[in-house]
Parts: C-alpha cells; structure tokens; sequence
C-alpha cells in the first residue's frame, strides 16, 4: 500500500503518524494514491464526470438513476462496481439526493460488504482511523445521528443489513471516522468537485510549518515535498485554502466589500478569513467584469499569502496564476509576465512539472513572451 519513502510511526502528542525512510528532495514527489472510495460534490453532480471527475458540459446520464454521469463509456463501465448498489438507493430516492457525507459513506459500505478477505489489509487500516467519537460534543453526535437516520432511508431495506459489517465499524463510528479522515478533491482552481477517502494519507498530520503539500488531479493525491525532508523526519502537509464559487456572488460581494471596509484600518489582512473575502470579491469583480477592482484584491491577497504562509505555498501559486491571468486579459504583459514566473518556480515544486496547472502556466508564460516579442 504504502512506497517505500515513508513509514507510519507514532508522533510524540500526534498519534499515528508517517515520516521519512530516507532523504526527500524539495519538489520530489513522496507518495501518491487513489481513494479508497470517493463521491462527486454536491454542486458537480451534473458537471463532472463520476468516475474521472473530468468537468465538461455534454457529459452522458445512467439510464437508471439519472444522476450519476459519465465522460465515456469506458468511464461509466469502470464506476459499475462501485456504483451498482449506490444506483438502486439513487433511483429510488428521486428526485431527493443525499448530502455527499452520506452517499460517500454509503459507497463505503458497500464497498466493506463485498470485501473478500484479501482485502483485510485496507479494511484493518479503515477499522484503525481515529474516530474522535469520545471526544465529540453531544450535538456533533446528535448531529452524526441525523445523518444516520438519513442514511437508513436510502440505504432501504433491501441494502439496510448493516450487521454484516466488520466489528467496530457501525455507520456512526464509520461516519464519524469518515468526516475526520477525508480530503477534498479539488480541480485545477480548487474548486472541490468531489470528497474522498485515502487510506493511507489519514495517517498525516497537517502543521503550519509543513515540509509537504497535497496535490490533486483527477481523483489521485499527491504528496510532495516542498522541502528537504531527512530521514527519520515527520511527513506534515499543509491544508490547501478552498475556494467555492457560488451563485450568490453578486450579494455576497456587496457584504464582503462592506466588511473588507470596516475592517481595513483594523485587521491586516492576515486574518483567513479577510483572505477568503479578498478572494470571494476577486471573484465576484471578474464575473462583473471589473477587471481593476479584481486585479487591487488579487494583488491584496498576494501581499497577505506572502507574508503569512510558509514559502512554496501552492494556494500562492494559483493566486499568482489567477492574477497573472487577469494581467494578461488586461494587456499588463510585463506584470503578468511577472507573476506567471512566480508561479511557475513555487508550482514546479508544489505540482511537479507534469501537473495540469503547471502546464498550464507553462503555456501562458510562452504566450505572454511571444507577445512581448521575446521568443
Ligand atoms: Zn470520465
Ligand atoms: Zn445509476
């Protein structure tokens, strides 16, 4: 299951945790794997394809349920085993469809009931995750509880035979193990298109002083270092910062620059969540295409990342790509220029240089140099 870069060990204070075998380079890619099981987002169920979670707008439905969708055949025949069980709860739900902590779990299910016995190994490791159940409030339980309830209904009777799972894994500890243990699946802007569980990367504790970050593409994880890593050192990863477009942006954005406001003489902007309005407002000005008031937040939010995320940071990065853009659309060559270098050097690091989003700023960097003549 596990490369033989890192091992897992126990963390003075931390628990489980995974550290080095041997000595990591920075920009070196350290483990990688598939989730154990996944589901698609909520908001692109009807934009991603199920299976390879590649986005597109022509994408084909299960005749069955109507809800998963499929980029290619191929696609949808090698989600069947996973979604076979999951299309009947689906199907008889309509047009109701489950939050993704639910479907998620529910794939998880069915997955542990139709585990041979070759696969004790990942079963043990699930059976292992922390769940944190003592140390929940009583509404987060009540809360567990509700959503086990819901879990109930669409499970339905002809699939509700929850004692044949392993011991210890009843549907609220599993819940409450899958809630702590999952990772977002994010595309190339970080929106999260999809949740998933990875086994093995569970076992990492996340720092703010962290030697690696966590990578996706398509639904594989990668961890990189953005450091040199010795051996015997603790593996720790850096949260990446979300990003969520939604379709109130334009109420959203009068609330936000109200509030960004009031609170620019008194907060930097080092406050996270002063970043993530930046952000939102950034956003909100490029779909209102005004591209100057984006560009003052995007270069704001480039000062606060500088100044209080440890260096390479991969949420940098993309900010840089996203104002390298928006300098670019706006002829600013030579800025722009600027910041697709930037980006370029943390993401060779962060991303590696096969990476989508590394392509990507490869490609608007060589169309930025040819139209300042310099190729
Ligand atoms: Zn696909
Ligand atoms: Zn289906």
């Amino acid at each position: 299951m596990m490369t033989m870069n890192i091992e897992r060990f126990v963390s003075k204070g931390k628990g489980n945790g995974l550290r080095a075998l041997r000595e990591i380079k920075a920009g070196e890619a350290i483990h990688s794997c598939e989730p154990y099981s996944f589901c698609i987002a909520k908001d692109f169920l009807k934009t991603a394809c199920h299976s390879c979670l590649k986005r597109g707008e022509s994408l084909s439905r299960c005749s069955q349920c109507k809800t998963a969708r499929y980029c290619s055949v191929q696609c949808q025949k090698q989600a069947w085993p996973d979604h076979k069980r999951e299309c009947k709860c689906l199907k008889r739900l309509q047009p109701r469809i489950p939050t993704d902590s639910v479907r998620l779990l529910t794939r998880i299910i069915f997955k542990l009931l139709s585990q041979s016995e070759s696969d004790q190994e990942e079963l043990y490791s699930i059976a292992e995750h922390q769940s944190h159940l003592a140390d929940m409030s009583e509404e987060k339980k009540e809360g567990l509880g509700h959503l086990c309830t819901t879990l109930q209904v669409y499970l339905g009777e002809e699939n509700g035979d929850l004692s044949q799972l392993p011991p210890g894994l009843d549907p609220i500890s599993l819940l409450a193990r899958v809630t702590c243990n999952c990772f977002s699946i994010s595309d190339g802007e970080l929106q999260d298109v999809g949740v998933g569980l990875y086994l093995s990367m569970s076992l990492l504790n996340h720092d703010c002083q962290p030697n690696c970050v966590m990578i996706s593409e398509g639904k594989r994880l990668t961890l990189r270092a953005v450091r040199l890593i010795r051996p015997c050192e603790e593996v720790q990863y850096t949260y990446f910062l979300k990003r969520r477009l939604s379709s109130f942006l334009i109420e959203l954005l009068k609330e936000s620059q109200a509030l960004l406001h009031r609170y620019t003489d008194v907060v930097p902007d080092r406050n996270i969540y002063v970043l993530r309005l930046l952000d939102l407002s950034m956003d909100a000005c490029i779909s209102l295409d005004d591209y100057k008031t984006a560009l003052e937040y995007g270069n704001r939010a480039l000062e606060t990342y500088k100044l209080y995320y440890s260096d390479p940071h991969p949420s940098r990065a993309v900010e840089l790509l996203r104002v390298g853009k928006l300098q670019h659309y706006m002829g600013r060559l030579e800025e722009a220029q600027g910041s697709f270098t930037q980006a370029y050097d943390i993401m060779k690091v962060t991303h590696g240089t096969d990476h989508v989003l590394t392509n990507e700023v490869r490609r608007k960097l060589s169309e930025c140099q040819a139209e300042l003549g310099q190729v």
